[in-house]
């Protein structure tokens, strides 16, 4: 993908990803994230549930499973700071409740960025979830509230949780990316890595493509004009 501008924040410390489910971070962003800790950047993950309407087996078995999957991804890429909500998988909604759960956690992080998925109906792989939906738009909009004394007050009154002002919004899947993160070689090993965690939840996915082909070609396929040849397309919104 060309023309696009590399990002390369300056000034990045920590940097919060928010995301509905376990492995959402692995299709591609956890290439990203490899990138940023390889570099001494604090990443905390943000799930807004437990994906536990995602496979076969019941629910509470599902959630224990998922969950210990998402903690040796998280190994992988060196985020040593993964939090899971208890929002009801497969039905997520957008109310003030899960904002204030991720403002919440946007004031404790305290992150120059926050990463999270388009909220777009069609994005470019096709329809996108409603979960994710939900999820993308929900983070957005609790960045704006967590900067915000006068919103979900209760934060501050109860349990001493200061505004935060974060610097940067990242939106991957994006159908019109305007910056591009590049990448090195081991970024796409350790992201090939993450998504093979997973291994539970992919088996229960017949026709799933090996993450060791399919992971490397899309970010080649993002690192057009990028010293490695790979990158990961993101719309980055810059809040000043
Ligand atoms: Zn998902």
């Amino acid at each position: 993908m060309s023309g696009l501008q590399p990002f390369a924040p300056d000034g990045l410390e920590r940097a919060l990803c928010v995301v509905a489910h376990p492995d959402d971070m692995e299709y591609g962003a956890s290439a990203a994230v490899s990138h940023w800790t390889s570099r001494g950047v604090d990443v905390s993950y943000l799930l807004l549930t437990h994906g536990e309407a995602g496979m076969p087996q019941e629910p509470n078995t599902v959630r224990r499973i998922r969950s210990e999957e998402q903690r040796s991804a998280c190994r992988q890429v060196g985020v040593g700071d993964l939090r899971i909500l208890d929002h009801p998988d497969g039905v997520l909604e957008p109310t003030l409740a899960l904002r204030r759960d991720i403002a919440r956690v946007i004031r404790q992080v305290r992150p120059q960025l926050v990463m999270t998925t388009t909220w777009a109906d069609v994005a470019p792989w096709g329809l996108n979830q409603a979960d994710h939906r939900v999820a993308g738009l929900t983070a957005v909009d609790a960045v704006a509230a967590a900067g915000n004394r006068w919103i979900f007050p209760e934060l501050v009154d109860e349990e001493g949780l200061d505004p935060w002002s974060t610097r940067w919004v990242v939106v991957t899947g994006a159908a019109e990316p305007d910056h591009v993160i590049a990448l090195e070689p081991q970024d796409a090993e350790r992201a090939v890595a993450s998504l093979q965690q997973h291994a539970a939840y992919l088996e229960a996915l017949p026709d799933h493509p090996d993450p060791a082909e399919f992971i490397p070609a899309m970010l080649r396929g993002g690192g057009e004009g990028t010293d490695h040849g790979l990158g990961l397309p993101v719309r980055v919104f810059d809040l000043g």
